[in-house]
């Protein structure tokens, strides 16, 4: 029982918010912990992950449509590779989360998933999952 998992992810669009929610929760439960913390972390700096609703897929487009709205593409950046709206949205969305495992569940709203979120893409992507009882 690992405490310990990594995905990958192959996203397809230049911003995307894939639904990673089953993937944790069986990494979680693969674990046998039934009391704890599950740390989701990207390790990338054009990418994020973020926890929203999951029964209405406009929640998500709307997030990504007003971000971009927020932060365009090209707004005169200086960071010569051209993705600074991408290193900004990844900071404002933030690379980890925490989510409870309580009663070898994760707690989780009944409207809640998570989502990892791609400001840079088509890419490549991975994501580690780490559980710790306590
Ligand atoms: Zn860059």
């Amino acid at each position: 029982m690992p405490n310990y998992a990594e995905f990958t992810v192959r996203t397809s669009k230049r911003t995307q918010f894939i639904d990673i929610t089953s993937d944790i929760a069986r990494a979680a439960a693969d674990t046998g912990i039934t009391d704890g913390i599950c740390v989701i972390h990207v390790p990338h700096t054009t990418a994020g992950v973020t926890i929203n609703e999951n029964a209405d897929p406009d929640v998500t487009r709307d997030i990504d449509m007003h971000l971009a709205a927020i932060i365009p593409e090209h707004a005169g950046f200086r960071h010569s590779e051209g993705n600074s709206d991408a290193h900004i949205k990844s900071s404002l969305v933030g690379p980890s989360l925490t989510v409870i495992i309580h009663g070898g569940r994760l707690v989780l709203g009944t409207w809640q998933g998570i989502y990892f979120c791609e400001f840079d893409g088509p890419r490549n992507r991975r994501y580690a999952v780490k559980c710790v009882e306590g």
